[in-house]
């Protein structure tokens, strides 16, 4: 990973899913979305969800006797706004090491799931399955 390839253009996108739900009321994704992305090439793989899809999806993982488990750094920086969660972190994207987020889908494997939730779980999934074959960490923005 250099730092030239985290300031490639926005232009050198691939989706691999995109699930971004608009808002019932105003017809756009108002409250925001997260990406999930793997560079291959230099050329962003990435998957876009809503936030309120992403934040559910997460937050089981917070509550009740899960909380108290030792939570991957990827979900604890979720539950405390910190790391990638920042409201600072950069709009490149910020690096989560594949065995965080293989520990994060682990988790969430246990977790009942409605179908929009199994969709984005599908979805990290196949992302990080990918990115596992390149050398490029998986970068997650929180818009
Ligand atoms: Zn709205």
């Amino acid at each position: 990973m250099t730092s030239e390839s985290s300031r490639i253009p926005p232009s050198d996108l691939v989706m691999v899913a995109d699930l971004v739900l608009p808002c019932s009321h105003c017809g756009i994704p108002c409250t925001g979305t997260v990406m999930v992305w793997f560079l291959r090439e230099e050329i962003r793989h990435a998957i876009e969800v809503d936030r309120p899809t992403f934040d559910i999806l997460l937050g089981k993982l917070c509550v009740g006797e899960r909380a108290s488990d030792e939570l991957p750094r990827f979900v604890t920086d979720w539950c405390a706004s910190t790391g990638w969660m920042d409201i600072d972190a950069a709009e490149v994207g910020t690096p989560v090491p594949h065995i965080e987020m293989t520990a994060t889908l682990t988790r969430l494997a246990q977790v009942e799931l409605d179908e929009r939730e199994r969709q984005l779980f599908d979805a990290l999934r196949r992302v990080t399955r990918e990115g596992l074959a390149t050398d490029s960490p998986l970068f997650v923005y929180y818009d």
